[in-house]
C-alpha cells in the first residue's frame, strides 16, 4: 500500500533521514519505534507531504506521491494524527471533528455518517461534543485527535505517539481502540516510545536510530530480539 524507497530528508544542512526503506501492506498495523529525535515524526511529515524528501520515492497505492501537497495526500487516503494532538482547543469537539472531514465537506450526509461513526467508536465524545476541546482530559483529547484524522476516511492512518503523557490505564484502552480501528480495515503506522504496548497490537515493526532504520521484523521477532529487549523493553 505504502512504500518508501531510499527516502532521505534534510533540514538545512542536517540530514534527518538516511535512505529509509519502509513499507506497509493493506490491513497492516506497523509500529515505528525509536528514541526522542530518532526521526519518527520526520518520517510521518514526509509521508503526509509536510516535508519534502531530498531524495528517494514514496509510492501509495501505485502512485508516486513524493512532492504532492498535503491536501492531495489526504484526498488520496492518508491522514495524520500528529504528535501533541494539535487540536483547536477553544473550538468544540464536534467542530474539531468536522474540520477533519474537510475533504468530504461537500457531502453533508457523509460527514454526518462519519460523525455518528466516531461517536460510536468514542461514546464519551458524544457526551462532550459541544464542549471546548481544551476542557477535556488528556486521554479524551487524544480520542478527538484520532477521530479527527479518521473523519477524512483514510485508508492509512498515521499515529504519532498517541500514548504520550497519558495514564497507564488510558494508554491500555487507547491501544485497544487502535487495534479495533485496524481490524475494521484501516491500515495504521504507529510511532511509539511505549514499545511494550505497541508490539502487543502491531503486526510488524521497524526500529529507527539517528535517522536510520536499523531493524525490522514481525512483532514477535522484535519482542524476542536481545537489543530491542534491552533498549526498548527494559529487559
Ligand atoms: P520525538 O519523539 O522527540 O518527536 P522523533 O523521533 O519524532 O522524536 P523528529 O522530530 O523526526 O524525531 O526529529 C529528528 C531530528 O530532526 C532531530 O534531531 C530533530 O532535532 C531534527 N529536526 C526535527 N524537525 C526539525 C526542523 N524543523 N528543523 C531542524 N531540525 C529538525
Amino acid at each position: 500500500m505504502l512504500k518508501l524507497v531510499d527516502v532521505s530528508v534534510r533540514y538545512g544542512s542536517f540530514k534527518a533521514l538516511h535512505s529509509i526503506n519502509l513499507e506497509i501492506n493493506e490491513g497492516e498495523l506497523v509500529v515505528l519505534l525509536g528514541a526522542n529525535g530518532a526521526g519518527k515524526s520526520t518520517i510521518f511529515r514526509t509521508i503526509s507531504g509536510l516535508v519534502k524528501p531530498a531524495s528517494g520515492e514514496l509510492h501509495f497505492n501505485g502512485k508516486e506521491i513524493g512532492g504532492w501537497s498535503p491536501d492531495r495526500i489526504v484526498k488520496a487516503g492518508i491522514a495524520q494524527c500528529p504528535e501533541g494532538r494539535k487540536l483547536f482547543l477553544e473550538m468544540s469537539v464536534v467542530k474539531n471533528l468536522i474540520l477533519g472531514g474537510f475533504v468530504h465537506r461537500k457531502d453533508k450526509a457523509e460527514i454526518a455518517r462519519s460523525l455518528q461513526h466516531m461517536f460510536e467508536l468514542f461514546p464519551i465524545l458524544y457526551e462532550k461534543k459541544d464542549q471546548a476541546a481544551g476542557s477535556l482530559s488528556g486521554g479524551q483529547q487524544q480520542m478527538v485527535a484520532i477521530a479527527r484524522a479518521l473523519m477524512a476516511k483514510p485508508k492509512l492512518l498515521l499515529l504519532d505517539e498517541p500514548s504520550i503523557g497519558l495514564a497507564p490505564l488510558v494508554v491500555e484502552q487507547m491501544f485497544q481502540t487502535i487495534a479495533e480501528i485496524n481490524r475494521s480495515g484501516t491500515s495504521v503506522l504507529l510511532a511509539e516510545q511505549n514499545a511494550y504496548a505497541a508490539l502487543q497490537i502491531a503486526h510488524r515493526g521497524y526500529i529507527i536510530e539517528n535517522g536510520r532504520l536499523v531493524l525490522e521484523g514481525s512483532s514477535g521477532r522484535l519482542r524476542n530480539n536481545e537489543e530491542v529487549r534491552r533498549a526498548y523493553l527494559g529487559a
